[in-house]
């Protein structure tokens, strides 16, 4: 491995976070030579990159504040059983976040989100077979095809308008529509309400926890150090480097860091000029065994599940839920999720779930990662993907370590931590 590429004063790197981003900008700073010790505090896929649905879909990968969320959020966002709940309480950062997000799901600024959207999602999947040729063991599937499924044609409408503008903001969506007699084929534990569906092509799925593990193999096998149990409280500027301590008091001196905290990212990253908020949008998802386990990711819009096969279960997940990423799961949101998958399932016992998980998205104002040099140019951040960080990290892995031993790319402009 040659270190030839590196800048001269980057030779190692402390990576806080062994999610999706951290663990993707360690094996691509393992590629350039860096030395590399990652730490967590709790181990790998401590956090949203374990219970997530997975899904590598290109063509769903859009920003969560739209025009649409504006109507319906107001009515609904205080009722635990709403996809998208928002506990009552007093919180000024909170506030600061939703007005943020208000604004950037105007129709405008939408627009402008979704062309940003539109340039980097086609460069998402082949980063995912870079780590897979690199030695990344664990599959990526691709879904042959990807399912939607409707309980009305008015329904269905709603994903196709969306497709509309995905094509409008310059991206391709290939698709057919299909009835409900048509997707039971494909899927028989569909039940009979799901009326109509889509079949999307070109979409990929990974086994989140299987394929963190691997990739957190493959950054230890390429020479990185992965240290678990380690909390880290603070960032210090040494004269030529930075110092990272933890709070049992261990310390890790480096040339540089990264904090790729997800959801927690705000909490080390403010001190260096990170003002935007990172805001926890916490998910919930759990596992059952249907009669017939599917082996296509299934989508339902409306109900706002998502389901993917993961070997001999079905994963379903799905809510929004913007509160504290360290409070409690809430038990009724497990509920929810099982009364919007009944009416469109059929042979699940869904009192025998198992793995009931939940995790906070690490979600921004305006729907963009943060990515890039802090005002400290040996902090780096790496973070703030929100509802895509699974599909976009290994690309950002890469942005992330090319920015810290080379140039950044002029993609990065989109996603600067100062904004
Ligand atoms: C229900 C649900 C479904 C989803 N489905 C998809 C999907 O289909 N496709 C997709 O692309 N994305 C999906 N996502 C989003 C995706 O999971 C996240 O965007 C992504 O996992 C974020 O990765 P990350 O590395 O930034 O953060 P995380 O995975 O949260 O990792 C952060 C890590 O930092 C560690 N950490 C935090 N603070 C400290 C500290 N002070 N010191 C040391 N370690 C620390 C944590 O322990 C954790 O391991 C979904 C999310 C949810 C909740």
């Amino acid at each position: 491995m040659s270190s030839s590429s590196t800048k001269t004063d980057v030779k190692s790197v402390i990576v806080i976070g062994a999610g999706m981003i951290g663990l993707a900008t360690a094996w691509h700073l393992r590629k350039s030579g860096v030395e590399v010790t990652v730490v967590d505090k709790k181990g790998v896929a401590a956090g949203s990159s374990w219970g997530n649905a997975g899904w590598l879909t290109p063509a769903l990968t859009l920003p969560l504040g739209e025009p649409s969320v504006l109507l319906s959020a107001p009515k609904t966002m205080l009722s635990s059983k709403s996809p998208l709940y928002i506990p009552l309480r007093f919180d000024l950062k909170l506030i600061r976040f939703l007005t943020g997000f208000a604004w950037h799901s105007l129709p405008r600024q939408w627009r402008k989100s979704m062309e940003i959207f539109a340039k980097v999602n086609p460069l998402g999947m082949p980063e995912f077979h870079e780590l897979t040729d690199g030695g990344v063991k664990a599959p990526v599937k691709e879904a042959k095809p990807f399912l939607a499924g409707f309980l009305s044609e008015k329904d269905r409408k709603v994903l196709l308008h969306e497709f509309e503008v995905v094509e409008a903001s310059g991206d391709k969506v290939s698709f057919d529509l299909v009835t409900g007699d048509e997707l039971r084929q494909i899927e028989p534990t569909l039940s009979d309400a799901v009326s109509c569906g889509v079949l999307l092509h070109g979409q990929y799925f990974i086994n989140p926890p299987k394929y963190m593990e691997s990739l957190g193999d493959a950054v230890a096998k390429l020479g990185a150090t992965l240290k678990s149990g380690f909390d880290a409280a603070a960032i210090d500027d040494t004269a030529k480097g930075v110092i990272v301590k933890a709070t049992n008091g261990d310390a890790l001196e480096a040339d540089a860091v990264v904090i790729a905290t997800g959801a927690w990212l705000g909490e080390l990253a403010r001190k260096f000029g990170v003002k935007a908020i990172v805001q926890a949008g916490r998910g919930y998802s759990f596992s059952v065994v249907p009669e017939v386990v599917p082996s296509h990711p299934i989508y339902f819009p409306a109900q706002r599940l998502a389901c993917t096969p993961l070997g001999d279960r079905l994963r379903i997940g799905g809510m929004m839920e913007f509160r504290s990423v360290d409070a409690a799961p809430d038990k009724r949101r497990f509920r929810t999720l099982v009364e919007a998958g009944k009416p469109v399932f059929k042979g699940v016992d869904w009192d025998a779930r198992k793995e009931e998980w939940v995790g906070g998205r690490p979600v921004t104002a305006d729907g963009h990662a943060l990515i890039g040099a802090t005002k400290n140019p040996r902090v780096f951040v790496g973070g703030g993907h929100g509802m895509w960080g699974i599909a976009l990290g290994p690309l950002t892995g890469k942005l992330l370590a090319g920015a810290i031993v080379g140039e950044p790319d002029p993609v990065l402009k989109h996603f600067d931590p100062l904004r």
